[in-house]
């Protein structure tokens, strides 16, 4: 893709919207920008990228080649944002979005409601879908010194 093209995410040109966040020139101001970029990340795949921004603790349990092939394997067609709560409490964000994509055969609507954590000023992405067999009153996922249970656990 070339940078003067819209960005996947819907927000503008791809050189000022999220690609300085792929490039690590800048990082995501908040939960909102941070899930366009992942959803953009996708549509572009930079798989890395997807990684780095997962919650500090699950990036060893993410599976980089199965999370490539989805994203290479469709089409990702529009971002569309349905619900942003900025703060759940000071560290933790809510965005509620529909990924359109198409498989190649038809096309197909992602609905998410997805939960970010705040740490060292950056934002990550809560995976929910990831067994991490941690139990409750081991430090958390996000890195943030607290037990698992008084943290991050109310999210995921
Ligand atoms: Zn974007
Ligand atoms: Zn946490």
């Amino acid at each position: 893709m070339i940078s003067s093209q819209d960005c996947p995410c819907g927000h503008g040109p791809y050189a000022e919207c999220c690609q300085p966040l792929h490039l690590k020139q800048q990082s995501a101001l908040n939960a909102e920008q941070l899930m366009r970029s992942r959803y953009s990340a996708f549509a572009l795949q930079q798989i890395d990228y997807i990684l780095e921004t997962t919650a500090l603790g699950q990036q060893s349990a993410l599976d980089r080649a199965a999370i490539a092939d989805w994203s290479k394997s469709n089409q990702w067609l529009k971002l569309e944002l349905i619900e942003y709560q900025p703060k759940l409490d000071k560290t933790h964000a809510l965005v509620e979005f529909k990924a359109h994509y198409h498989d190649g055969k038809q096309a197909h609507v992602h609905h998410e409601v997805s939960h970010f954590v705040l740490h060292q000023q950056h934002w990550y992405f809560l995976d929910p879908t990831l067994d991490m067999q941690i139990t409750m009153k081991q430090p958390c996922i996000c890195g943030s010194g607290k037990k698992f249970k008084q943290c991050c656990a109310q999210f995921i």
